[in-house]
C-alpha cells in the first residue's frame, strides 16, 4: 500500500492500526523468497514518522517460510522475525539528514525515498529479504543422502564407505529410480 509523506500526522503513522491487520500484505507482490519456495507474512508492524523531509521506518514482521532441505530434500519449515529501524531521506537531497543524526546504529539501515512517499510492500520486502537464509537445511545435523547409493542417511545407515562410492552412472540410476 502506498502512503503518501502528506498522509503522515505528526505523531506518526501505525499502518496497519490504522488501517486494519486486513491490510498487512501476506503474500509480498513480486518477491523472489529463494532458496525457500515461499514466504508468507504472519504479522507486521510499521510506525512512519515524517520529520524535517525524512521518514523513519519502525517495524517488525514474523513470517513463515516453506522450503526444500538442501542436503536431504525433506520439506522445511522456517519462522522468520525480525524489528527493525530504517531511515528514508529524499532521493533528491544531497546533504546529510536532517540534524546530522549519528547514523552508527548496527540495526539502522539508511535508504532512499522519491520525496513522495513509499510502498508499504517494499518496506517489508526489504526486510523480509535480509532475513532469508543463504541455503536451507532440516537440521544442521543433516546427514542428507548418500552420493554413492542414493538413501536418506538420516533415515537409514548405508554401509557405502567414503572412496568406494559406485560409478557415476549408477548414482544416476538411483536417483533416477528414487524420483519415480
Ligand atoms: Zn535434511
Ligand atoms: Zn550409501
Amino acid at each position: 500500500m502506498y502512503i503518501r509523506v502528506s498522509e503522515i500526522p505528526g505523531g506518526g503513522l501505525d499502518v496497519f492500526a490504522s488501517r486494519g491487520k486486513a491490510s498487512i500484505p501476506h503474500v509480498l507482490e513480486g518477491m523472489d523468497p529463494a532458496p525457500l519456495r515461499e514466504v508468507r507474512l504472519v504479522d507486521a508492524d510499521l510506525l512512519l514518522t515524517f520529520e524535517g523531509g525524512d521518514i523513519w521506518i519502525e517495524g517488525s514482521f514474523e513470517a513463515g517460510g516453506e522450503g526444500v532441505c538442501d542436503r536431504c530434500s525433506d520439506p522445511v519449515t522456517l519462522r522468520l522475525a525480525k524489528a527493525f529501524q530504517t531511515f528514508l531521506t529524499p532521493k533528491s537531497r544531497d546533504r546529510a539528514p536532517a540534524g546530522s543524526v549519528e547514523l552508527h546504529e548496527e540495526d539502522l539501515d539508511v535508504g532512499y525515498y522519491d520525496g513522495t512517499g513509499v510502498e508499504t510492500n517494499d518496506i517489508l520486502w526489504e526486510q523480509v529479504a535480509l532475513e532469508l537464509p543463504m541455503r536451507v537445511v532440516c537440521s544442521e545435523a543433516c546427514r542428507g543422502i548418500c552420493p554413492a547409493c542414493g538413501k536418506n542417511r538420516n533415515l537409514e545407515e548405508c554401509s557405502c564407505v567414503a572412496g568406494e562410492a559406485k560409478g557415476s552412472f549408477e548414482i544416476l540410476k538411483n536417483l533416477k529410480g528414487k524420483k519415480e
